[in-house]
């Protein structure tokens, strides 16, 4: 199946060239992007022109930061186009809900991906909870904006959702793994000065379960969840990709390379299926956290 890129930048290039590139199921048959490209690819600066100059491309893949990409996956609904979409799935929760029903009309897909679900050792962390009675839980996400969003203004600008831009990947796995729901009781949020979204961010959900989510961490970088049980510890390390059970690792490798080529897998079945995947329990809980959250003031920010 043909599918167009939108938005070639930093995870464009990263992963989604390469994992197009390694599967079976696609052929990147366009760019759309106002300065990026792919080389051998044709390209197109425009995306109104895109779908007018190439019909037979039937999905179209949005790599665009949230802010601005709604309009492009109204604008591929509306063209007939089944669509993709990087996390998170929109700037606002409303405008996804829009997408649904667009696509739910038009009897197309629709993909919210989650990439940090499809790590090596989330479905397998899912089955050894299935089970169990989860007593507590606790999640530590901690990461270098400078190294992972160099120069990236959108992520501090309204919209762009700051340090919750990777929070959200550790409450996918989350969501994802735990056996029940749960939702947020308390939230403390600390913004830059000179920032119009958070750097930093502890919660406090039902059920004993807790998350510390911080920008500003250099060296080592520490992307782990902690699930406790009657029957055990349950440690997710690595975002997802190594998992131990009581310290004794039982699951995994620590590379994130499975995630994309899993995504665009995913996406190929749901297009031949004429189905769609939207779960926004992930976002539900950032805009729970934004709503809730007491909101404390720290030193300015620069990149
Ligand atoms: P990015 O490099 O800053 O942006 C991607 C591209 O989108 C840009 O190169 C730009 O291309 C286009 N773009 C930016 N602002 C736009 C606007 N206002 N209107 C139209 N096009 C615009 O961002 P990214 O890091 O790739 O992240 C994009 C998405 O992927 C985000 O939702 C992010 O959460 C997700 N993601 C990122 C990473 C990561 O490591 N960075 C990892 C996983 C997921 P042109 O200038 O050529 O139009």
């Amino acid at each position: 199946m043909k599918v167009a890129l939108v938005g070639i930048g930093k995870i464009a290039l990263d992963q989604h060239v390469p994992a197009i590139a390694a599967s079976p199921d696609w052929d990147l048959a366009a760019t759309v992007s106002r300065n990026g490209a792919v080389a051998g690819v044709e390209s197109f600066q425009d995306f109104a022109t895109f779908l007018a100059a190439r019909p037979e491309i039937g999905v179209v893949s949005l790599c665009l930061p949230p802010l601005p990409r709604f309009d492009y996956a109204e604008a591929a609904l509306k063209a007939g186009r089944h669509v993709m979409l990087e996390k998170p799935p929109g700037a606002t929760l409303a405008e996804v809900h829009a997408l649904q029903t667009l696509a739910a009309e038009r009897g197309l897909t629709l993909y919210a991906t989650w990439h940090s679900r499809m790590a090596h050792a989330v479905a397998p962390a899912k089955a050894w909870l299935a089970d169990k009675t989860v007593t507590s839980a606790h999640i530590t996400w901690r990461e270098d904006v400078r190294k992972w969003h160099p120069g990236q203004d959108w992520v501090f600008k309204a919209g762009g959702m700051g340090v919750f831009d990777p929070g959200i990947n550790a409450l996918s796995i989350l969501t994802e793994i735990l056996p029940a729901p749960l939702h947020l009781t308390k939230a403390h949020l600390e913004f830059p000065a000179n920032c119009e979204t958070p750097i930093a961010a502890q919660l406090t959900f039902s059920g004993q379960v807790s998350a510390d989510f911080d920008w500003r961490q250099t060296g080592p970088q520490t992307w782990d969840i902690t699930v406790d049980t009657p029957q055990g510890k349950l440690d997710l390390r690595m975002g997802g990709n190594v998992l131990e059970i009581d310290g004794t690792a039982r699951a995994g490798q620590n590379t994130i390379m499975g995630e994309y080529p899993a995504l665009y897998a995913r996406m190929a079945e749901l297009v031949k299926a004429r189905h769609s995947d939207v779960d926004l329990a992930p976002m539900v809980h950032v805009a729970d956290a934004m709503t809730l959250g007491l909101r404390r003031q720290t030193d300015p920010f620069h990149f």
